[in-house]
């Protein structure tokens, strides 16, 4: 029943607070109400008009508790606008934009906005497989270039990306890396990829050492022209991370590179990405404003 949706579809389904606590109601108990307390299947009207009250022992259980919808306190119907825009959105979408378009503070829109990215983790789907070229970059300033000798203000990030036979790029993989040590690539290519998946890299030292414990072929870098999809994909990534988030801090790199990984590699099927993003809010566990600030900095 729940199936892709678009913003003709979202604007029919969703016109108030109730539509919305409807839907989060079939998420939290898709076979129907289920006391946590008794068992007991019969629910009456709770307490306010997110609560069930069991029927049986009169437990009154909150719908969005223990989910990460726990503590929002602007309207659902708001929320529900959110998550379309930040899943519909081939980019996602910046937190004064975000505001703006909902009616809500730039404030309250990044703490939403954080907590959907939170959701936005990879899965198993993620893995690469097939295959694939690996290169690295940095982030940072003015400063953005190749391998220096020392990181100084710079983030170096590891890619990997999928290269299908028709010549596109399919799945990619995206890891904020210390230093080009082998076995600091080494390691973050593993959890990127499988152990079928077939590498290609540049001659830099690094992997010709991983080349001893890797499936991993050396190519001539040729000015670029060997890994040409490869390095498309990073500027488009950081395209995107000038576009949508303006400056990035260390803090909340790890969190970026996770959201374009999760918004990539579900490309085509970007219209089911607002109820998997829903179904994931609903199974996980709160998080608060001060968990997400001790995990992420700052405002941005
Ligand atoms: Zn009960």
């Amino acid at each position: 029943m729940f199936k892709g949706i678009n913003a003709i579809e979202f604007t029919k389904r969703f016109k108030s607070d109730a539509d919305c606590f409807e839907y989060l109601l079939q998420l939290k108990w898709p076979a129907g109400f289920s006391c946590s307390r008794c068992g007991c299947t019969k629910a009456i009207k709770g307490r306010t008009w997110h609560h069930k009250r069991c029927g049986e022992c009169r437990y009154d259980e909150n719908v969005l508790a223990n989910t990460v919808f726990h503590g929002v306190k602007m309207p659902l119907l708001k929320a529900f606008h959110m998550m379309f825009r930040l899943t519909a959105k081939k980019k996602g979408m910046s937190t004064v934009e975000l505001g703006h378009e909902v009616g809500v503070q730039q404030k309250t829109a990044w703490l939403f906005k954080r907590k959907v990215q939170q959701m936005m983790k990879e899965d198993d789907d993620d893995e690469i497989g097939g295959n694939a070229d690996v290169d690295e970059f940095l982030l940072g300033g003015y400063s953005e270039g190749k391998r220096g000798r020392s990181l100084e203000d710079k983030q170096a990030v590891l890619i990997v990306a999928e290269q299908l036979e028709d010549g596109r790029t399919g799945k990619i993989g995206l890891k904020h890396i210390e230093n080009f040590e082998a076995d600091t690539l080494g390691c973050a290519i593993e959890q990127i990829t499988n152990p079928q998946a077939h590498l290609r890299a540049d001659s830099y030292s690094s992997y010709k050492c991983l080349q001893q414990t890797m499936n991993l072929e050396i190519v001539k870098s040729e000015k670029g022209s060997a890994l040409a999809q490869l390095h498309k994909q990073i500027m488009l990534f950081k395209n995107w991370l000038r576009g949508i988030h303006h400056k990035c801090s260390k803090e909340h790199l790890h969190a970026y590179l996770k959201e374009y990984v999760f918004r990539f590699n579900r490309r085509n099927k970007r219209k089911y990405l607002f109820h998997e993003m829903m179904h994931r809010m609903m199974n996980s566990f709160p998080h608060p404003y001060k968990y997400l600030i001790n995990k992420c900095g700052c405002y941005a």
